[in-house]
């Protein structure tokens, strides 16, 4: 999933989940199962895009995922601890992160994080793999305003 996919989830969880012992585990959790649902992310035909666009994208989706956190906070889970939704939002990103080092710079220490995520990553090409990633956080988001 996009780093914007994530953060959303992560920011629900930290709205609906105010223990972090039981939040990080759940956030961690949660991004297995988002990268498991076929989907689109910055790092899709990768070989075709070439690494500096992927970086380029990435930064991006990055930022957005940051800048569209903080919008859902403010708009609609007011009640929730800004900072403690950042922890939640890292936690629920921490695979992506611990594997970039390797996955842009080639650095061997954190090979291992891309070889776990292999294991449950599946990709779907552009739309469909937008569409469906749109479709399921804007699902999650309105069970959490409802229950
Ligand atoms: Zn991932």
């Amino acid at each position: 999933m996009t780093a914007t996919g994530h953060a959303v989830i992560g920011t629900v969880i930290a709205a609906k989940v105010g223990n972090p012992a039981l939040a990080i585990p759940l956030a961690l959790a949660s991004h297995i199962a988002a990268d498991f649902i076929p989907h689109w992310d910055t790092g899709t035909n990768r070989e075709k895009k070439g690494l500096q666009r992927v970086l380029f994208e990435t930064i991006f989706d990055v930022l957005l995922s940051f800048a569209l956190s903080y919008g859902l906070l403010v708009f609609l889970f007011p009640k929730t601890e800004p900072l403690y939704a950042f922890l939640i939002i890292l936690a629920s990103q921490s695979f992506d992160w611990l594997m970039a080092p390797y996955y842009f710079f080639g650095i061997k220490a954190f090979k291992w994080a891309y070889d776990l995520q292999k294991l449950f990553d599946n990709k779907l090409d552009k739309p469909w793999g937008i569409i469906n990633q749109v479709g399921i956080l804007a699902l999650l988001i309105l069970a959490a305003l409802l229950f």
